[in-house]
């Protein structure tokens, strides 16, 4: 008992270090396994979440970037209504430059009036001290009195306008001395006003041009600025697209090495050089080799991608090699055909069946019944067509058969 024992035991270890061993030389020599491709698919959804936050970010920056340029152009209504202002300051400085030139010839005028006005003031001055000094001499005594009681000769004209005495010559002199003053006094007074009415308007225009300089610059400014910040934010965006591509590029390049892994995976084989099995056993009869010949039911000259082997519809089909199947399926040109594949870029291809007893996925052994012998598709009896794909291309089988 204990004996058997140990013999099943020794025998189930055999079994496992042989299965053990078997599955080694089945896994495809590069590193591919379903965990490297689901860390690589984790890579892309990553670098898509990646690329998927700078396209908001760029979309963002795309943003501000129209509201700065609704800005500009809101600033350049700003601008506008600027130049509407600085028009108007402009007409206001033109009329104040014309109002100064006219204040200045007003004030050259005046200013000649009143240097008449002084001549003739100066003359009839002189002639009324002639006039006192002739009276004097004569022995007027009014005049001499006058002129002492009076502490000056414009305080002796004050009170000689109010001596009813005085001769009717001498009051019509006094008047007309009189009126000359007030002339003088009055263009005097006009002169001050003109003159301070030329420094208000210099002093206003001199406002309305520091008024003038500040719109300028304000203007140059918030123009400069948004400018800039525009550039900025185009620079930054066309960064995001530049990290965005480049992101992309990385996504491609993944997703086209899953594809290459995932690919690898469709067969647990790898190919071992070895021979093939006789894949219809006891019909050796090729009834139709590979290569060229003319087509028995086209007739046309074409390229025969298998051999056809001769036998009788129900004869059993095996597997050339062991493998996956890949296809187990109908099609009019093919029949019911079995596809196979090897590892290492090679596949057997089994058509016209009568019967498929595998299915797509299946795991196959060399020699394993996958199919009976028919004439389905496009055939003329029943026969086995027998194809070798190596690479994407048919190859002669002859090379994998004794
Ligand atoms: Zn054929």
């Amino acid at each position: 008992m204990g004996n058997k024992k140990r013999i099943i035991g020794a025998f189930l270890c055999a079994l496992m270090l042989v299965s053990a061993a078997c599955e080694n030389s089945f896994v495809s020599s590069a590193k591919v396994t379903q965990e490297s491709i689901k860390a690589k698919e984790a890579q892309i959804s990553k670098s898509k979440k990646e690329r998927d936050a700078l396209s908001s970010a760029k979309t963002n920056l795309e943003k501000v970037k129209k509201q700065l340029e609704e800005s500009k152009s809101d600033l350049n209504n700003y601008i506008t209504n600027l130049d509407g202002q600085l028009s108007d300051i402009q007409g206001k400085i033109d009329d104040l430059g014309d109002e100064i030139s006219q204040k200045v010839k007003e004030i050259e005028v005046t200013t000649e009036e009143l240097i008449e006005a002084e001549d003739i003031q100066k003359a009839q001055y002189e002639a009324m001290k002639k006039r006192i000094k002739f009276m004097y001499e004569r022995g007027d005594t009014l005049y001499f009195e006058l002129l002492l009681e009076s502490g000056s000769f414009s305080d002796m004209l004050n009170k000689a306008e109010y001596i009813e005495s005085l001769s009717m010559y001498d009051r019509d002199k006094l008047n007309e001395y009189i009126a000359t003053a007030d002339l003088i006094r009055l263009t005097k007074e006009a002169l001050e006003e003109e003159k301070q009415t030329l420094d208000a308007a210099k002093a206003a225009k001199e406002t309305e041009e520091k008024n003038l300089q500040s719109l300028l610059d304000t203007k140059n400014k918030e123009l400069t600025a948004v400018q800039a910040d525009i550039t900025n934010k185009e620079a930054a965006i066309k960064e995001y697209e530049a990290e965005i591509k480049a992101e992309n590029a990385a996504i491609a390049a993944l997703e086209k090495e899953v594809a290459a892994d995932k690919a690898s995976l469709l067969t647990r084989y790898t190919y071992d050089g070895g021979m093939f099995t006789w894949p219809c056993p006891n019909y050796t009869r090729i009834s139709d080799n590979y290569g060229m010949r003319t087509h028995p039911t086209l007739g046309v000259k074409k390229m025969h991608n298998g051999i056809d082997l001769a036998a009788p519809s129900g004869s059993s089909i095996l597997a050339a090699y062991r493998g996956t199947v890949v296809a187990a399926d109908y099609n009019s040109t093919m029949g019911n055909y079995i596809m196979i594949n090897h590892g290492g870029g090679l596949y057997t291809i089994y058509m016209h069946c009568s019967s498929i007893y595998v299915s797509k996925g299946k795991d196959v052994a060399a020699g394993a019944k996958i199919g009976a012998v028919g004439s389905t598709g496009r055939s003329t009896g029943p026969h086995l067509h027998f194809g070798v794909r190596l690479n994407g291309n048919y190859v002669s089988p002859w090379n994998y058969l004794k």
